[in-house]
């Protein structure tokens, strides 16, 4: 099989690393790629949110399956294009991929399919915020209602703060705060069947316990030691098929992968956010544990056919990866700085750059993701931070406890 891989940063880097060492894969190109991916595909220049083009390099690298790996293609309607042209893609149509574009949408489709999630008002004008703030009292929970990479959420105390972030995005969406640990949970779907992946967490946080401003996430780890038993089950049978069934029936079907954000609050899973695409960093350590190849899995979403494939398979064990982030992220991030030690098995690529010189550079906010696997999530920290400690990147910072409450056994459920 043939396989295009649309994206150039840590997600993607470690999507090319499972097409790669699936044995059905005898050829990945990766469009725009990162020096990481350049070690495992042939790399080609594209704009990724640009459906025309996506399409026509499809067609002209005969790819039998195309990934489509971050929002915003899917959310401009690269999926629908390559469809169109007869190629299969994993990745939902635009249509469908509203559910993380819009966080009104994702809303309306939550209420309609019965799916707990927190209480909410969209807002457009400040009195409107204002009450909406009101209603629900602190800590204030606004939320751009666009794409924002990460970053167009503000969970805050300070009133004026939130209302500020309100005003600064127009349309917004307040909503009730929601105590208790995050889960991510990764769904693959074809629309009907639906596969789940290992549940995760990720820090959204900058800092060392959960302090400082919100990132695109600065770490994660699975599988979750503390996870309630029978979590996945009831994720799946309270969200994702209610969200997938409602989703038929408005006539966006939704193909690809269906990324559950959720609180697990005292009265049980509450839904944050959807994605209609895997996570970062959490895919990073998620592929790192699934044994099942990814191209085979990705390509029966993409065909319609996972009803069949076979049950998954994981490796035993933990996954941890730490991201080392560059100067001033997430506020201002520096980039042109040499990275050196970034050359081994374990370093994922997210925000990376050759000079002409072949020198690596940074060239983002999240640089590398140093990943790592072990016997549990101590063994998979020790090695993963071991990785961190081999980087050298000028003025980098990293956060020095990522799973290490779940490592502990120091992650608490509500009630
Ligand atoms: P989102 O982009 O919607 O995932 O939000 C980013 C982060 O903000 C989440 O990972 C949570 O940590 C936090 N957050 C979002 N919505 C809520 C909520 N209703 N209650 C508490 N925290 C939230």
């Amino acid at each position: 099989m043939r396989v295009l891989l649309i994206g150039g940063g840590g997600r993607e880097h470690a999507l090319a690393l499972g097409l790669a060492a699936d044995p059905s894969v005898d050829h990945l190109i990766a469009a725009p790629g990162n020096p990481g991916i350049a070690e495992v595909a042939e790399l080609r220049t594209v704009t990724p949110t640009d459906p025309d083009a996506v399409a026509a390099l499809a067609v002209e690298t005969n790819a039998d399956l195309v990934v489509i790996g971050p929002e915003a293609p899917l959310v401009a309607g690269v999926a629908d294009a390559v469809r169109a042209k007869g190629v299969a893609v994993f990745g939902p149509s635009a249509a469908a991929a509203r559910l993380e574009g819009s966080k009104t949408y994702a809303k309306e489709i939550m209420a309609a399919a019965g799916v707990p999630t927190a209480r909410a008002h969209t807002c457009t004008d400040p009195d409107a915020a204002a009450r909406a703030l009101d209603d629900f009292g602190a800590p204030y929970v606004v939320k751009d209602d666009g794409l924002a990479a990460g970053k167009g959420v503000v969970v805050t105390d300070d009133r004026e703060a939130a209302l500020r972030h309100a005003a600064e995005c127009g349309r917004v969406v307040i909503e009730e705060y929601l105590s208790g640990p995050e889960v991510s949970l990764f769904v693959v779907t074809d629309g009907e069947a639906a596969v789940p992946l290992l549940p995760a967490q990720d820090f959204k946080r900058v800092g060392d316990g959960d302090t400082g401003p919100n990132t695109g996430g600065m770490g994660a780890y699975a599988p979750l030691p503390w996870a309630p038993p029978g979590l996945v089950d009831e994720v799946m049978a309270k969200v994702v098929h209610p969200t997938l069934a409602e989703l038929r029936r408005a006539g966006n079907p939704f193909a690809g992968l269906l990324y559950v954000g959720l609180a697990i609050t005292a009265d049980g899973p509450r839904v944050i956010e959807f994605n209609a695409r895997f996570g970062d960093p959490e895919t990073q350590v998620v592929l790192a544990l699934l044994e099942t190849p990814l191209a085979g899995l990705l390509h029966a979403a993409a065909t319609g056919t996972l009803a069949g494939h076979p049950p998954l398979r994981w490796r035993p064990g933990a996954g941890v990866t730490v991201v080392v982030a560059s100067d001033g992220y997430p506020a201002a991030p520096r980039t042109g700085d040499v990275i050196a030690g970034a050359d081994r098995p374990g370093i994922i690529h997210a925000g990376t750059r050759r000079a002409d010189d072949g020198a690596l550079l940074s060239a983002g906010g999240r640089v590398l993701c140093a990943t790592a696997t072990g016997a549990d999530l101590a063994a998979a920290r020790e090695t993963a931070y071991a990785l961190v400690d081999g980087v050298r990147l000028d003025g980098s910072h990293h956060r020095g406890d990522i799973a290490l409450a779940a490592a502990e056994g120091r992650v608490t459920l509500p009630g």
